[in-house]
């Protein structure tokens, strides 16, 4: 009831009935936000501007599209059809084309710590089918032969596998979504928006009263608190995508699995990491609708969340992609780039020590 209350409200605004009278409301400050449930996780777009309410809806359809295009689990997804080709060619379109080959480009550059043909492991955790065990070993050699960029053939809009291997986009696809709904802000001309995709949040514009969007690391040690925070950053314009073991995991032998996979064991990654931040700037002149900032920070947060502090930050320094990271680790610290620093204020009752690092 509230959302149709609201948009009416903004239908006035826009509609200009200031001139009877009423009070004049800046139509900028029309807001609407919708809740979606979808990929697997909770969506929220909270919108501003005359459009807002055209935009919630039109972000909403896109996030259903991209989940029919690229869920693993509907037989129906492009990629499904892909991974039951048996190893033949087929034509996934140039949208797909232009995923799988951004996939490809992030683990290349990550020297194989985020790779999308990681897909069977992840299925023989049972984090597919959400009927979780613990693999042999055996097994899961087995399985890492079939994983690796090279098993990927792209040829334009055309695409083959490795007869046995499977690719999963669960790594990407919710970044790619972010791009793709950033393409719709900018379009419908919306000033300020928080779009929050599970942990992908795009913080677009800033808030109505000048300041920055305040966006919460979730404290991976209490992820059953919504109110617990590693700390909080204050971004304008920018993404912030979070990656964890604390979200997706299970308990077996008093030890607990979680759902990002080390491509190099086969194992949920162990790398002392509780969590990994990646915050990149949107500019919007380069928001076009293709696999771009929000992509590179959803890829990058898993990877970097497999690769462990030390590897994160020679990454991180080698300057190779424009961002910056929080990192919470096991043993009790955040340690927050020198990008960010300014924007990142520690959250005093969380237990945490706190560095920055250049
Ligand atoms: P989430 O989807 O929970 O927000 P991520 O963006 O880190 O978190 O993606 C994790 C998902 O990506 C897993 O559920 C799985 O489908 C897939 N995945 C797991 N390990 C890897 C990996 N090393 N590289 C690429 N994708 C992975
Ligand atoms: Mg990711």
């Amino acid at each position: 009831m509230k959302r149709f209350a609201a948009a009416a409200l903004a239908a006035l605004m826009a509609a200009g009935l200031s001139g009877c009278g009423w009070q004049t409301v800046d139509p900028d400050e029309a807001r609407e936000s919708i809740q979606v449930i979808a990929m697997d996780t909770v969506m929220i777009f909270t919108t501003y501007g005359e459009k807002s309410t055209h935009a919630d809806y039109l972000s909403e359809d896109e996030v259903r599209r991209l989940e029919s295009l690229l869920s693993r689990t509907d037989s129906e997804s492009v990629v499904s059809q892909l991974n039951n080709a048996g190893g033949l060619g087929i034509s996934v379109g140039e949208e797909v084309g232009g995923l799988l080959a951004a996939a490809e480009e992030y683990s290349l550059a990550t020297g194989g710590a985020f790779d999308i043909t990681i897909a069977p492991v992840v299925s023989a955790w049972g984090f597919t089918e959400e009927e979780n065990r613990v693999p042999s070993q055996e097994e899961l050699d087995g399985l890492l032969a079939l994983v690796g960029p090279e098993h990927v053939t792209l040829d334009a809009d055309a695409a083959a596998l490795t007869p046995g291997t499977q690719i999963d986009l669960g790594g990407i696809a919710k970044g790619y979504a972010s791009d793709r709904v950033a393409e719709i802000l900018k379009e419908n001309n919306i000033p300020r928006a928080t779009i929050s995709l599970g942990g992908n949040v795009l913080a677009w514009g800033d808030r109505p009263d000048g300041t920055p969007w305040r966006v919460g690391i979730q404290d991976p040690q209490n992820a059953d608190r919504a109110d617990a925070y590693a700390g909080m950053l204050k971004l304008e314009n920018a993404f912030a995508v979070t990656s964890g073991g604390y979200q997706r995991f299970f308990e077996a032998d008093g030890r607990t699995y979680h759902h990002i996979i080390d491509p190099a064991t086969g194992y949920p990654a162990d790398s002392g990491l509780t969590s990994v931040t990646v915050v990149a700037d949107c500019d919007w002149d380069e928001v076009d609708g293709r696999p771009g900032v929000g992509t590179m920070c959803d890829a990058l947060s898993t990877a970097l969340f497999v690769m462990g502090e030390e590897k994160a930050l020679d990454f991180w320094r080698s300057g190779v992609y424009d961002f910056d990271l929080v990192l919470v680790t096991e043993d009790g610290r955040v340690v927050v780039t020198d990008g960010i620093a300014n924007e990142f204020e520690a959250s005093e009752e969380s237990g945490y020590s706190y560095e920055v690092v250049s």
